[in-house]
């Protein structure tokens, strides 16, 4: 028996398919956001990073660096164990607090990620619910995906935002059933944003729990950057809010926030929680350092919509094929994933630009993109040296232009 083949074949079809995923080793240089190192094949080289979810460059923030370091230095690295072993360090606890604060909520609960989060989480909260009738974005992540197909209950998709068509449902749906709702608020591979409110009346009037990814928008949302929700000031009707620190609060994790018995009773049944040893505390008390400066300042949320939008105009007037949005994601639309990742290849080899290539399955077959997420960092002459690299790539490889706007004269 030859098991190498099956391996081989799998890998085969992925290529075949133009699938095949590479990723470039990076270096990133702190204090330096975006620029990074990238360990080509040819030896190091100088680049720009255009796509990271570390949105905010909180990752490289001194005050988070000075939290890690510090409580490294006095806890040491690791947990220790689960935290019904012997894990639950007093930063943990620190941070769960400013969780449930952020989002004025009862309690939170921290997992590894916020991938465990959503597929514990909303498995977990499921399967408590006797009968319970699941309704789930058409859009929603694989980890909440993840989490409905483990929950084990009976699901009902809804066309993507699409209120109608939940209501649709809804009113299909027996009464007497419990029900939940399953969405996020900034969905982001095109940078749209559920209509919140819209589906908290929802709820409401159907009697559905709601649970909410603000994955995307924690940090950048809201006053204090509460998400979505927090801007729309919805985040008292919805029931339990998830999130990650590993996107706009720079660090690794992710949790969920809600009424404490609620919470406590997600910590008390669900194994993606129990089985797994809880988070470094120095990781911890970054993620505390980075929300509670966030909560703070508005600056690096003000500058980041406004270099985005500057991004977007700048990207549009040279002709490139923006995918509009109202949020800080910058979609460029190239539907074709062998041009997709080649355009990728060279604006990396031949500009110093970093982005990776979004194809199926991340996004639809024929929607393959490049997805630019600009930083508060990213200054006027990075932006403007981007759009003449696209334009460059984008007429070597025959993608169609625009016609200038006036506004690139
Ligand atoms: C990235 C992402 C997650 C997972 O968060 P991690 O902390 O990276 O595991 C969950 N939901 C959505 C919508 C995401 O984009």
């Amino acid at each position: 028996m030859s098991y190498d083949r099956f391996f081989d074949d799998a890998l085969a079809q992925l290529r075949e398919e133009r699938r095949y995923r590479v990723f470039a080793d990076l270096e990133r240089i702190a204090g330096r956001f975006p620029r990074a190192i990238w360990h080509s094949g040819t030896g190091p080289r100088d680049v720009v990073i255009w796509c990271s979810n570390d949105y905010l460059g909180m990752g490289q923030h001194p005050k988070v660096i000075g939290a890690l370091v510090e409580t490294a230095t006095r806890i040491g690295a690791g947990a220790g164990g689960t935290r019904n072993i012997a894990g639950t360090n007093h930063p943990l606890v620190q941070l769960e607090q400013e969780l449930a604060d952020l989002h004025r909520k009862e309690a939170a609960l921290l997992f590894t990620s916020g991938y465990v989060s959503n597929q514990a989480g909303i498995s977990t909260l499921a399967k408590l619910i006797p009968n319970c009738l699941i309704l789930s974005d058409a859009l929603n992540h694989n980890s909440m995906i993840e989490g409905v197909r483990q929950s084990g209950c009976d699901k009902v998709v809804f066309r993507h935002n699409d209120a109608a068509h939940l209501e649709e449902l809804l009113r299909a749906a027996d009464p007497a059933r419990p029900k939940l709702i399953a969405f996020e608020s900034l969905y982001s591979m095109d940078g749209d944003v559920a209509p919140l409110a819209r589906f908290c009346d929802l709820a409401e009037k159907y009697g559905a729990m709601t649970y909410l990814d603000e994955v995307h928008a924690v940090g950048m949302y809201g006053p204090r950057g509460g998400g979505i929700a927090e801007r729309d000031g919805v985040m008292h009707r919805i029931d339990l809010i998830e999130g990650t620190l590993a996107k706009a609060f720079g660090c690794l994790g992710g949790y969920i926030t809600g009424k404490a018995n609620v919470i406590d009773a997600i910590r008390s049944y669900a194994p993606g929680f129990i089985f797994t040893t809880a988070l470094p505390p120095p990781l911890c008390a970054a993620a505390t350092a980075a929300i509670r400066h966030l909560k703070a300042s508005s600056w690096e949320r003000e500058r980041h919509q406004e270099r985005s939008a500057r991004v977007k105009a700048v990207l549009t007037a040279a002709g490139l094929p923006v995918m509009a949005n109202d949020t800080h994601i910058v979609p460029v639309f190239v539907g074709d994933p062998e041009r997709c990742k080649r355009a990728c290849d060279m604006l990396l080899e031949e500009h110093g630009i970093y982005i990776q290539p979004i194809n199926y399955p991340t996004v639809a077959k024929g929607t393959e993109r490049l997805r630019i997420t600009p930083s508060p960092y990213h200054d006027d002459a990075l932006i403007d040296a981007l759009a003449e690299a696209m334009v460059d790539v984008w007429e070597r490889l025959g993608l169609p232009l625009k016609a200038k706007s006036l506004a690139a004269e």
